[in-house]
């Protein structure tokens, strides 16, 4: 935000006395979201699937790079160097079909069927919705407990009804999913272990 040239300085010091709730809010929400976990990509080092953590283990058997057998992650000791790249294309590849059944599932409820469902990198945001009816998904949030990834679900398909966050829009999300708030709240301050 500019100052506007030719302001005076009292309209300036109340324009930022009227913004220090709101900094001061963020502040503390950057402050109290955990930091993202540094990966190593080595032995025992904990990895999420649908909410639930399992310890990689680097063991060489010449299948895929990556899998998850017996409650662990088995990786290639090989790929390990670029064990994130490998993970992400594990997380994606699990993510298409269990992210098309929820949809499939959530689609009745909801009253609107996708055009489309993509999951790719979308940076910062779990979900986007496009007028067309076309629904993308982050792959992250496959690391999510499944009642949040469905809260995702859910709150995407309502967007093909309400392109908006009216209070229309959170009526259809609250139809399908009662106790929504609860998995909106834990996106906002309980997700950050679960990245990559
Ligand atoms: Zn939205």
């Amino acid at each position: 935000m500019a100052a506007p040239s030719g302001c005076c300085r009292r309209h300036i010091e109340r324009a930022v006395r009227d913004k220090l709730p709101w900094v001061r809010r963020k502040l503390a929400e950057m402050a109290s979201r955990p930091p993202a976990p540094r990966r190593l990509w080595a032995d025992g080092e904990m990895l999420p699937y649908l909410g639930t953590s399992y310890p990689l283990c680097l063991v060489p058997d010449g299948g895929a790079p990556v899998r998850l057998r017996g409650g662990r992650f088995l990786m290639e000791p090989t790929v390990a160097a670029d064990g994130r790249r490998h993970m992400i294309a594990w997380y994606v590849a699990h993510a298409g079909p269990l992210l098309a059944r929820r949809v499939e599932h959530f689609g009745t409820t909801v009253g609107a069927p996708p055009a489309s469902i993509e999951v790719k990198d979308l940076g910062r945001r779990w979900g986007t919705c496009h007028a067309d009816g076309r629904i993308r998904f982050h792959w992250q949030i496959v690391l999510f407990p499944r009642p949040v990834v469905d809260y995702i679900v859910v709150h995407e398909l309502a967007h093909l009804l309400e392109l908006n966050h009216s209070r229309r829009f959170w009526g259809h999300v609250e139809a399908a999913l009662p106790e929504y708030r609860e998995h909106k709240a834990w996106l906002k301050q309980e997700s950050g272990p679960f990245t990559l």
